[in-house]
């Protein structure tokens, strides 16, 4: 009976977070060592990586 129970919602969520990862980025400014040039690294919490060349750093 209840059938279409549970997916409300999905798309919303996936949306805010990367809202909240843009905020981020803005935030930090570590810019990508390989591409230079204002190109900076999105921060993912343990790590920040390149969106343009995939160039990955891992915190400590
Ligand atoms: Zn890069």
């Amino acid at each position: 009976m209840a059938a279409k129970k549970g997916k409300t919602g999905e798309v919303k969520g996936v949306s805010k977070y990367y809202e909240l990862g843009g905020d981020t980025i803005k935030s930090r400014k570590s810019v990508c060592p390989r591409c230079g040039n204002g190109v900076f690294l999105a921060d993912h919490g343990d790590r920040q990586s390149c969106g343009k060349c995939g160039y990955t750093e891992f915190k400590k």
